[in-house]
C-alpha cells in the first residue's frame, strides 16, 4: 500500500467500541487475568500490557503506523527527538566504544555526542557527510555506530545514503539515520542500507509544534546481520537483567526489543499516551503538508534567488546547489522539505530583515505548519566569532526559514518588504 493510505490505517484494528478515531487509553498500568497471564507476559510467553513505561495500546499505535511509514520492522516511541538518539546509539555502543558522527547534525546531537557520550565511556569521532571516503580512516574494532542526518539540520545537506551505508554493511557497523527533517514521506533511509532510523517526532509529526517527541524504527531482518556480529556481544549474549534472555533467539524485531527491554525499562523516557495521540492525528496528514512545504519553499527559494539582496540560498530544490543530485536521488516526488536558508551581507542586515517580517515567527523550532525564521548568529551560534561563523557554514547573515503552509504569495510578500524595509 501507498504511504498516504498506510497513514490513515496502519496499526490500528477497531477496538471492542469499533471508534474510527485511535481512542487514548490514559493509563499506567493494567489489569492481568490472573497470575499465570502475569507470569507470561513478564516472561515474553505472550505478549500484552504490563506498565506504560513499557507499552502502551495508543503509543503501539503510533510506533506500528510510523514504522510502517519508514518500511521497518518495528518501531520504539520515546519522550523526546533527543532520548530516541540516545537510545539508539546506547543500544548499540557502551563504555570504552566509539561511534562515527557527520559532522553536520542537529546541535542538541553534537553536545550529547560530544560531552554527554563522553561522560559514559562513548567517543564520537566526526566526519564530513559530504565526504563519505573520510569515514573508514576512523573505523576500528570498538566501532559500533554510524550516525547521520538524511537532509541535515541547520547546514541542509543532503546526504549520499548509500555510500555511507556500503562502508557500514562492509565493517558490519549498524548505521543510524535521524530521519526528522526530511520524514518518511520524502526519504526512506531503510530501503538505502540503513539500519535504524530515528526522529523528533516534535517536528513535522504533529506539523503544529503541539507536542515533544520522538521514535526509533528498525529495519526487518536486523536479527540477520547482528547474529554472531562479534561487534555486538549484547544482541547475542543471554541478559542478566532479563533473565537470560539471548535477543538474536526471540522471534521478534530485536533492536527495539532491548531498548524497551532495558533502556525504556530502566531510564524511562516514555511518551505519554496523549502525545502519541497527537502525533497518530499528524500522521493523518503528513503527506498532504510534506507536499505543500515543498512546494511553498520551492517558491520561496526560487523568488529569494533572483533577489538582489540575497547573496546565496541553500535549498536541495534548486539546480544550483550542491545537493541537487543527492535529493533528486533520495527523495520521492522533486519533495525538499520546507527547511531553507539564505545569506545577505552581514550580521546588522540580516537582524534587520528578521525583524522586519510579519508573518515569520522569531523561534527555534523547525517544521511548523506556521511559519518560522532564525537568525543563528544572533541566537544557536551567538557564541562563535565571525570566523568561526563562516568555518561551521553559519556566516553572520544567514537567516534560516521553516516554511509553513501559509499561501506561497502571501509568505514571498512579507519577505518583499522585510528585504526593502
Ligand atoms: C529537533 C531535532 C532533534 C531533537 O528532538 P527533540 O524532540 O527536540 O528532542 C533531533 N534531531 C533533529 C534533526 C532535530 O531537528
Amino acid at each position: 500500500m501507498q504511504l498516504q493510505t498506510e497513514a490513515l490505517h496502519a496499526g490500528y484494528d477497531k477496538d471492542t467500541q469499533r471508534t474510527m478515531a485511535v481512542p487514548i487509553y490514559q493509563t499506567t498500568a493494567y489489569e492481568f487475568r490472573d497470575v499465570e497471564h502475569a507470569a507470561n507476559l513478564f516472561a515474553l510467553k505472550e505478549l500484552g500490557n504490563i506498565y506504560t513505561r513499557l507499552n502502551n495500546p495508543t503509543t503501539d499505535v503510533f510506533e506500528k503506523r510510523f514504522a510502517t511509514l519508514e518500511g521497518g520492522a518495528a518501531g520504539l516511541a520515546t519522550a523526546s527527538g533527543m532520548a530516541a538518539i540516545f537510545y539508539a546509539i546506547a543500544n548499540a555502543a557502551e563504555a570504552g566504544d566509539n561511534i562515527l558522527c557527520a559532522r553536520q547534525l542537529y546541535g542538541g546531537t553534537v553536545t550529547q555526542a560530544s560531552y554527554t557520550l563522553k561522560r559514559f565511556g562513548i567517543e564520537a569521532r566526526y566526519f564530513d557527510v559530504q565526504n563519505p571516503s573520510e569515514i573508514e580512516a576512523l573505523v576500528d574494532d570498538k566501532t559500533k555506530v554510524i550516525f547521520f542526518e538524511s537532509l541535515t539540520n541547520p547546514s541542509i545537506d543532503v546526504a549520499d545514503i548509500a555510500a555511507i551505508t556500503a562502508i557500514a554493511q562492509k565493517h558490519g557497523i549498524l548505521s543510524i539515520v535521524d530521519n526528522t527533517v526530511a520524514t518518511p514521506v520524502l526519504c526512506r533511509p531503510l530501503e538505502h542500507g540503513v539500519d535504524v532510523v530515528v526522529h523528533s517526532a516534535s517536528k513535522y509529526t504533529t506539523g503544529q509544534g503541539l507536542a515533544i517527541g520522538g521514535i526509533l524504527v528498525e529495519r526487518h531482518d536486523l536479527v540477520d546481520f547482528l547474529r554472531a556480529n562479534p561487534r555486538y556481544p549484547q544482541f547475542n549474549e543471554p541478559d542478566e537483567s532479563y533473565h537470560g534472555l539471548v535477543y538474536v533467539d526471540v522471534p521478534l524485531p530485536l533492536f527495539c526489543l532491548r531498548a524497551r527491554l532495558s533502556l525504556l525499562r530502566d531510564l524511562g523516557a516514555v511518551v505519554s499516551p496523549f502525545n502519541s495521540w497527537l502525533f497518530i492525528q499528524g500522521i493523518e496528514t503528513l503527506s498532504l503538508r510534506m507536499r505543500e512545504h515543498s512546494r511553498n519553499a520551492q517558491a520561496v527559494a526560487e523568488f529569494l534567488e533572483s533577489h538582489p539582496k540575497v547573496i546565496k540560498v541553500n535549498y536541495p530544490g534548486l539546480k544550483s546547489n550542491s545537493n541537487y543530485a543527492n535529493a533528486q536521488r533520495y527523495f520521492d516526488g522533486g519533495m525538499s522539505s520546507g527547511l531553507l536558508s539564505f545569506v545577505v551581507d552581514d550580521f546588522e542586515l540580516a537582524k534587520k530583515i528578521v525583524d522586519a517580517t510579519s508573518l515569520f515567527s522569531l523561534v527555534v523550532n523547525i517544521g511548523d505548519s506556521k511559519s518560522i525564521i532564525t537568525h543563528p548568529a544572533s541566537t544557536t551560534h551567538q557564541q562563535l566569532s565571525a570566523e568561526e561563523l563562516v568555518a561551521c557554514g553559519v556566516p553572520s547573515g544567514l537567516i534560516r526559514l521553516s516554511i509553513g503552509l501559509e499561501a506561497t504569495d502571501d509568505l514571498i510578500a512579507d519577505l518583499i518588504q522585510a528585504l526593502n524595509a
